[in-house]
């Protein structure tokens, strides 16, 4: 057996046990050492009937003081109730059909019980479905793992078991014995062992922090060789002339000073040794298009093409229409790319790019990544970078172009994590508004006040102006469809009917979304009702309001989002969140949502008040999944690890020592996931 024995040659697994595996993702023994518990079960604290805490999951030693006694209920389903004492306090228990419940506990003997004491209607302690053993089989921590219907937590317990036994065959430590020293970290087979059957809370501490140091260790040497690597980068595309003022003086707009400074730092970049590698970070409305608009039209006048990469169809399409409007008294070409270019199309634009004819190619990120050859391309710009996989901000660079990279995102996140997820970036910030914002008023309201709000968006649609209308979401999976056809059916028969409304929706093609969103740029369309997917981007300024109906659904930053897509003019603008919710959750986010609107205040708290794995899912930053530590509690593990693969990397660049080969094949494992 080795550390790629597939899993079914275990024993006590075969084929049919092997397909369940290979569902979470297990294909060998190994991976099946690797596939750590999601919790434990803890035997070893055993607390009093009368400390038991209400609620929560725990442990009690008790001694059974009558014979289950056996209940019929509905549908012929039996149930056996059980009490117990531990000689202070009485405990009832409930087992649902189990008939093997009056042979397993007998009358006077001592039993462990495992479970959730609840209070029973008459104010008895209970609990339902306990998990037991016998007393003397002697008190421990158990694991439990993620099942499927078929594989149950202690069947892959079970095989665990019997994979360990092999543990020394198929787990090689990779790293070496001065790092574990160094480190103070046990050996990998001890953390493995551990992981799985803790002797007690200490060595399953021990065990974690080796096994979360492994993770981020692994990450962190794949960030910064990725970022050594862009460093690295020889500017291919150099800068003769900067001729991002004369763009700047075209402009309807006296640019921020934010806004200049992020120019002429890239601008210096492109003109430098390496290929820029840069982020530009700003809230919502801080202009960073136009920051982008600068260098393309720099980028053009040097003879340079650039690609524009967003992420999705709408928000192509509508760049394509805001960089005609910029560029409309230049020589700057433009074409767009999408999945919804008709074939022959998309042949005379690809043409086009490869001769050289056009300076600007806008798209969505796959269409351009995939099928397009450039005559040359100097400058990529990235739209909503979080949405994106750290590894695909390189892809075009691979291609041998090696263009100038500029990524744009709104997401604030904290310092010590900006430094990892955009560790190999250099950063400008948007830290200012242009001036003539002013602050979009939140207001929080429940359903009851549907008659005066449709009301309120009358009144903003009779002086001029324009309105959204978030639809109701459907729960995760579903069509969006549906409740936003009827729901715009239903508003523009009765209440809109003499107004004009339009309808967006993630269903429709890209040439029907772009229709209109043109009608709504142009004022054609009124009141847009939209699903979500107007969240990125979209820019129309004259949109000054706008309604989010079940707003009790979406996170602190999608809602801040949401409200980006107003206050982006001179006019003064309103937001208001609609929600029937008495969840506490949800009214703080209101609360904070109608007190500040600055994006980071408000990614600070959406931090605090989210799980990890929400705002740290791997779709927000796009780094690897983890599998055991967490970005947002592990620190110190996390620090440690930088500073190790710091060491590890000044020490043997290329990982080609014989002691980091190891190290070198997990570092490339974890980054050829799917996902990045
Ligand atoms: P985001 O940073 O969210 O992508 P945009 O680039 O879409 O923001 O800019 C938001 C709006 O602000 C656009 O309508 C843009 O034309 C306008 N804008 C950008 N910079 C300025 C400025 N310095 N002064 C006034 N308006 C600006
Ligand atoms: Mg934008």
């Amino acid at each position: 057996m080795d550390s790629n024995t597939d899993i079914r040659y275990l024993k006590g697994v075969g084929s049919a046990r092997a397909a369940e595996f290979n569902k979470l993702g297990i294909d060998t023994v190994d991976a099946l050492l690797h596939f750590y518990p999601r919790a434990y079960e803890d035997w070893s604290k055993v607390v009093k009937i009368a400390d038991a805490p209400v609620d929560e999951y725990c442990c009690i030693k008790a001694t059974v003081s009558h014979v289950p006694t056996k209940h019929l209920i509905k549908g012929g389903r039996t149930l056996y109730k059980v009490s117990v004492t531990d000689g202070r306090g009485m405990l009832n228990l409930t087992f649902f059909n189990n008939k093997y419940i009056p042979q397993m506990l007998k009358e006077n003997e001592d039993y462990l019980f495992y479970g959730k004491v609840q209070y029973s209607r008459i104010g008895v302690k209970e609990m339902l479905s306990p998990l037991f053993m016998k007393a003397e089989e002697n008190d421990k921590i158990r694991p439990i793992y993620h099942a499927t219907s078929k594989l149950t937590s202690r069947t892959t317990e079970k095989c665990v078991n019997e994979a360990l036994k092999h543990i020394d065959e198929i787990i090689v430590d990779p790293l070496p014995k001065e790092m574990l020293e160094k480190y103070n970290l046990c050996p990998l087979k001890e953390a493995i062992a551990s992981v799985h059957f803790p002797s007690d809370n200490a060595s399953l501490e021990r065990a974690r922090r080796r096994l979360i140091f492994d993770e981020l260790f692994c990450l962190q040497m794949g960030l910064i060789r990725l970022r050594d690597k862009n460093r690295e980068t020889e500017n291919r595309h150099v800068l003769t002339r900067d001729c991002s003022e004369e763009f700047i003086k075209g402009l309807p707009f006296e640019l921020t000073n934010a806004q200049k400074r992020s120019i002429s730092e890239a601008v210096s970049d492109m003109s430098g040794e390496k290929a820029m590698n840069r982020l530009l970070q700003g809230d919502v409305g801080s202009g960073k298009t136009a920051v982008a608009a600068a260098l393309i039209y720099t980028a053009a006048k040097n003879g340079m093409q650039s690609a524009l990469m967003a992420p999705t169809e709408v928000l192509a399409e509508q760049h394509l229409r805001t960089f005609e409007k910029l560029f409309k008294n230049t020589s700057v070409r433009i074409a767009l790319l999408t999945g919804s270019t008709k074939a022959k199309q998309k042949r005379e634009i690809k043409q086009a790019i490869s001769d050289g004819e056009a300076d600007l190619v806008i798209g969505t990120h796959a269409i351009i990544q995939q099928d397009v050859e450039f005559k040359n391309l100097g400058l990529v710009v990235t739209d909503e970078q979080h949405r994106f996989g750290v590894n695909q901000r390189t892809v075009l660079r691979d291609k041998g172009e090696s263009p100038h990279v500029l990524v744009m995102s709104a997401t604030p996140i904290p310092r010590t994590l900006a430094l990892i997820i955009y560790g190999d970036l250099d950063v400008s910030v948007l830290d200012e508004m242009p001036l003539n914002r002013k602050k979009t008023e939140t207001y929080y309201v429940t359903g009851e006040y549907h008659d005066r709000i449709y009301n309120f968006i009358k009144k903003h649609l009779d002086s001029g102006l324009q309105a959204f209308i978030v639809c109701p979401l459907v729960s995760e999976g579903e069509s969006d469809l549906t409740p936003a056809k009827e729901y715009y059916e239903r508003l523009s028969s009765t209440v809109f009917l003499n107004y004009r409304v339009g309808l967006l929706h993630g269903q429709m093609k890209g040439s029907q979304k772009d229709e209109i969103m043109q009608s709504f740029a142009k004022n054609e369309i009124q009141l847009l009702i939209s699903t979500v997917v107007i969240e990125v981007g979209i820019d129309v300024p004259n949109a000054a309001l706008i309604v989010i109906e079940n707003a009790e659904r979406f996170g602190l930053s999608q809602l801040h989002q949401l409200r980006g897509r107003v206050g982006r003019g001179s006019v003064k603008s309103t937001c208001i969140l609609v929600s029937d919710s008495s969840g506490e959750q949800a009214k703080q986010r209101f609360d904070i949502m109608c007190k500040t609107t600055d994006g980071f205040k408000i990614a600070d708290e959406d931090l605090k008040m989210r799980g990890p794995g929400d705002f740290f899912g791997s779709k927000q930053h796009g780094l690897p999944e983890l599998k055991i530590a967490s970005l947002l509690t592990d620190n110190e593990l996390l620090l440690l690890s930088r500073t190790a693969a710091g060491e590890l990397l000044a020490d043997d660049p290329e990982m080609k020592k014989e002691n980091h080969k190891l190290i070198r094949q997990q570092v490339n494992k974890l980054f050829s996931q799917p996902s990045i």
